[in-house]
């Protein structure tokens, strides 16, 4: 179902012009209009879910094909040899559009893009510590 307020969704809708380059049942995928670099592509699912913890389990696969299938006309398309899928959920992890969708973004040897800097754990306590508090939630 369609959101009134949501930009993607009018984008599904033809209501939005876009840079269409993939378009499936479920799918569509198109140029992002403030590219990290030139070949950026948004992949959405054309239902509005507003992030990745509200989509469906039964869209993982058909966005996980456009995914691989997209991924691979960008390399060629532009020479890349490596991607990057980004997927932001909620405002503090970057999200401004609550549509669900990923980033692919083409990677070159030597483009300058930097990745987040990784850091360590105080001490293997309190690694294991928290990976026993995350499994505890985790369970099916
Ligand atoms: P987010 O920040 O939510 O992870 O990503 C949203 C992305 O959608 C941004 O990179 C933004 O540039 C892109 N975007 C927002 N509005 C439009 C639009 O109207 N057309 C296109 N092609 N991209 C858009
Ligand atoms: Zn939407």
């Amino acid at each position: 179902m369609a959101q009134d307020d949501c930009i993607f969704c009018k984008i599904v809708l033809g209501l939005i012009p876009i840079a269409k380059i993939y378009e499936d049942d479920d799918i569509i995928a198109f140029l992002d209009i403030s590219p990290i670099k030139p070949g950026h592509a948004v992949v959405i699912p054309k239902a509005h879910h507003e992030n990745m913890l509200e989509m469906p389990a039964s869209l993982a696969k058909p966005v996980h094909q456009a995914l691989q299938t997209v991924g691979r006309a960008l390399m060629a398309a532009t020479g890349a040899t490596g991607l990057n899928t980004l997927q932001n959920t909620h405002p503090v992890a970057g999200q401004s559009v609550f549509h669900v969708h990923w980033h692919l973004i083409p990677r070159h040897a030597g483009d300058g893009l930097e990745i987040w800097p990784q850091g360590s754990y105080a001490s293997q306590e309190e690694m294991r510590d928290l990976a026993n508090k995350i499994a505890g939630l985790a369970q099916a």
